[in-house]
């Protein structure tokens, strides 16, 4: 199936930038914003088009011609809406009769459904619905067709995407967050994937958390003892712990190399914290009542102004490690018996990463994941310790001595005394070699004297 061409029309722009929030949001910047952070998401799934990616005037005729030039199978353009203050809520504009008629109105509608909900959920904003505009002015040439003309001259399903009104103060103030921009392209990216049920890569291409090891403990201590040699130890824990859990040791071993900057520790994490893999380290110290979420306070703890969690032994760390890629790569409880030692188990969405390369977000076809927004972080593990360390060789054996052969004796021994003959042989024909440059050298003398 070849990959669907979206064009993304980021509304506004340059000359155009009078739509603006009481307290200084500015329409044409915030778009543009959300559709930069919305096409990273998109290109592992589709073919991405811009109408612009900068602040330029682009006149509004211009935006479907360029998504029409560029053959795009749908468009989305991208605002934010203005009303009274009290007006709230994100809705999508979708096709119903362009200037090619009605042909893309279901697929349009399909597709802003889908966005919609997305949206909905992510932002936690009111829902204003799915909705069409036509031309009612019966002396207008265009009467009866959409009356948006990004969607009326678009020659695909076409949807504009309003999200929240930058005149409302409360979604103004949000709008004005990095946080929150990326909220809404990653709802519509989810909302596109989930659309068009592409899962981004194909699975095939892609490394799978669960399973039994693919490298033996002697390929991860050779290329550990590279990388890390104070680290080899923690080969053990992992390759002892990870069965039980059916995930593959070398998978969490490399997250924690990853995680740990290969256990430098240049983060805020330290490692009397026998904290591998980073967890609960937001950015912000903890106060001392970070909650635990369940996890087993008498070996998982917080402390006030320490950055992420602190276990009170080197496996505890471990099995905590890998207790929270479990929560990613299955959505099945932890194995019976086993007491919750990772204290955001509880809040990961269950089963959402089984392969590597979906812990980031940003590669995530449900958006979600253990790093945000986690562009290349998944990618990184695979490509800069998984591959390496798979490709490593194990410490050769000490050689073992062949047994011994009783027919080669005889053998060996016939050949010993032909190589004896030769020397001798050479020896002599050394002789005769020096006596015929002895020769040539007094001949040599007698002619000089002519
Ligand atoms: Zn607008």
């Amino acid at each position: 199936m070849s990959r669907k061409k979206i064009a993304i029309d980021p509304g506004h722009g340059g000359e155009d930038r009078a739509n603006r929030g009481p307290t200084g949001y500015v329409e044409a910047d915030g778009v543009l914003d959300i559709a930069l952070r919305l096409k990273p998401l998109l290109l592992d799934a589709f073919d991405v088009y811009l109408t612009r990616e900068s602040d330029v005037t682009v006149a509004l005729n211009d935006r479907p011609a360029k998504a029409n030039n560029w053959g795009a199978d749908l468009l989305v353009s991208i605002h934010t809406n203005a009303a009274s203050p009290e007006a709230q809520g994100v809705e999508i504009w979708h096709s119903k009769n362009g200037e090619w008629g009605t042909v893309f109105q279901a697929e349009a509608k399909r597709v802003a459904l889908i966005v919609q909900e997305e949206l909905v959920r992510a932002t936690g904003l009111k829902d204003r619905g799915v909705k069409t505009r036509l031309v009612d002015r019966r002396d207008s040439p265009i009467y009866g067709l959409d009356y948006y003309a990004v969607i009326r001259r678009a020659k695909c399903p076409a949807l504009i995407i309003e999200a929240g009104f930058h005149t409302n103060p409360v979604e103004e103030a949000k709008l004005k967050t990095a946080d929150f921009r990326q909220k809404v392209a990653e709802a519509i990216a989810a909302g596109l994937k989930k659309a068009y049920q592409v899962k981004g890569d194909d699975e095939s291409n892609l490394t799978p958390i669960k399973g039994e090891a693919q490298a033996t403990r002697e390929q991860a201590r050779a290329w550990l003892q590279q990388k890390a040699p104070d680290w080899v130890f923690l080969v053990d824990l992992y390759w002892d712990i990870a069965p039980a859990y059916g995930l593959r040791p070398e998978v969490a071993l490399c997250q924690a190399c990853k995680e740990t900057g290969l256990f430098r520790f240049g983060g805020l994490v330290q490692p009397w914290q026998n904290n591998f893999c980073g967890l609960a380290a937001t950015g912000q110290a903890s106060d001392g009542n970070t909650p635990l979420y369940g996890a087993d306070p008498n070996r998982v703890r917080f402390e006030k102004n320490v950055h992420g969690a602190i276990f009170i032994d080197r496996p505890t760390g471990v099995e905590a490690h890998l207790q929270h890629l479990f929560a990613y790569a299955t959505d099945e409880p932890l194995p019976a018996g086993k007491v919750l030692l990772s204290p955001r188990f509880k809040l990961v969405k269950r089963g959402s990463a089984p392969f590597v390369e979906y812990l980031g977000a940003a590669e995530n076809p449900a958006g979600v994941g253990w790093a945000y927004p986690g562009v290349d972080y998944g990618q990184s593990i695979v490509r800069d310790y998984l591959t390496l360390l798979l490709r490593t060789s194990p410490p050769l054996s000490p050689p073992v001595a062949p047994p011994p052969d009783p027919s080669r004796g005889e053998t060996i021994r016939e050949l010993e005394s032909r190589v004896s003959l030769l020397q001798q042989e050479l020896t002599q024909v050394k002789d005769e070699l020096a006596k015929y440059r002895q020769a040539v050298g007094a001949i040599q003398e007698i002619v000089k004297e002519f």
